[in-house]
Formats: C-alpha cells, sequence, structure tokens
C-alpha cells in the first residue's frame, strides 16, 4: 500500500442532503423496547422475572443502542473534510483489512468480516481513518452484505468525486453458520467497483492483488 501524502490542508465540500434512512413511525421508548425484550425471552420460552434475566432487557436496549449506533450518523458528513494540496498524488489509496460487525436485516444476528476500500484520487484526499468510520456507520445499521458494499462505495464516490473507487467485503453472516444452514467456515464476498476500477482492469487487478483477494474476484465477478 502506498502512503498518503504530507499533511495538506483541509477544504470543505458542499453540504449533501442526509441520508440517514428515516424510521417513519415515532421512535419506541427505552421502557417499550425493554418490554419488547421480556416478550421475546417469554416466547423463547423462559421467565424474564427470574434472577439471571432481570437485567437482561436492559442490557439488550443498551447493546441495541451500539449495534445500531451508525443510524444517528451521517457519512456524508464524515467524508466532507477532505484536502486538496497532495504534491500531485494521483495512486491509488487502499485501506484493506478493516474488522467490522453489522447485523444482517433478514434475522438480526450479527455479520462478521472484513472490509478492503480503495479509491484513486482525482484532486481530493481524505484522511484515511474516515473510510473506516463511512464503513462503520453504514455497518452500525440492519444491512445485507450487498447493500453495505454499495453504499460505501456510492458515499465515497458522491463526495470525493475520484476516478474510481473499489470495495471488497469478505463476511461471514452468522445466519448461515448458527441456523438454518448450519454451514460453519463460511464467508460471502461482494464488491462494487465504480469508475476505473469498473473500466480498467489494470486499476482492478492492482486493487485485487494489493488486498490479496478470493479468486472468484480476481477472475472478474465484479
Ligand atoms: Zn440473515
Amino acid at each position: 500500500m502506498k502512503p498518503a501524502a504530507r499533511q495538506p490542508k483541509p477544504r470543505s465540500v458542499p453540504l449533501m442532503k442526509k441520508r440517514a434512512p428515516s424510521t417513519g413511525a415515532k421512535r419506541p421508548t427505552r421502557a417499550e423496547a425493554e418490554a419488547a425484550v421480556r416478550t421475546l425471552i417469554r416466547w423463547a420460552g423462559d421467565d424474564p422475572d427470574r434472577e439471571g434475566l432481570l437485567g437482561t432487557p436492559s442490557r439488550v436496549a443498551r447493546a441495541y443502542e451500539e449495534f445500531f449506533a451508525g443510524y444517528g450518523e451521517d457519512p456524508v458528513t464524515i467524508l466532507q473534510r477532505t484536502f486538496e494540496e497532495t504534491d500531485g498524488y494521483d495512486e491509488m489509496v487502499v485501506l484493506r483489512d478493516i474488522r467490522f460487525e453489522s447485523h444482517c436485516e433478514h434475522h438480526m444476528v450479527p455479520i462478521i468480516g472484513r472490509a478492503h476500500i480503495a479509491y484513486l484520487p482525482r484532486r481530493r484526499v481524505i484522511g484515511i481513518s474516515k473510510l473506516a468510520r463511512v464503513l462503520e456507520v453504514y455497518s452500525r445499521r440492519l444491512q445485507i452484505q450487498e447493500k453495505l458494499t454499495a453504499q460505501i462505495a456510492n458515499t465515497i464516490n458522491e463526495v470525493l468525486q475520484p476516478r474510481g473507487v473499489g470495495v471488497v467485503i469478505d463476511a461471514s453472516h452468522q445466519c448461515m453458520t448458527t441456523r438454518g444452514v448450519h454451514k460453519p467456515g463460511m464467508s460471502m464476498v461482494t464488491s462494487h467497483m465504480i469508475g476505473t476500477f469498473r473500466s480498467d482492469p489494470r486499476t482492478r487487478r492492482e486493487f485485487l492483488a494489493i488486498i490479496g483477494s478470493p479468486a472468484s474476484v480476481q477472475l472478474g465477478n465484479v
């Protein structure tokens, strides 16, 4: 991976529309959320009033605040502080092997994996930690892996307007490993390529070689 250029001057890009999804209905209260957890405990066949479970509804509600903190954050705002003075740096910037945790929107159980995010700057570059923050915001929402992959790539593309963006995610879904088909060890790879990452096989190959990507993606399954 090539290092980013030396500390350039920050620059703001025009504010874009917020992307946090609308919840549609009024948000339930904390008490209502905890009552729902009690219902699920009863439905699973246990007694929410036994000692070991007494604090569970409040712990689950707190865990949800953490798991789903991404609804309260706007990834576009995170990317808006960009740098233009890059000493002509125009090579690929890659952040690889970023571990993330998300939750599948079909079963609300964890998706755990690694993401690799790359872009080819046009004029602007971004602090590298911001790429990881965008992943974090989108992964702390109910997701499917395909949507998560596309949202990250599209947001970087819209805000930075680079020559290209590539995102590859390799993750295992606990809805596949702990229930249903019970296939532990299986992981799913998704990729979303935009601009030169899609149109230029050399750029795509360079990215995939840097991240040591699975053969299926190398073969052009993008
Ligand atoms: Zn699922």
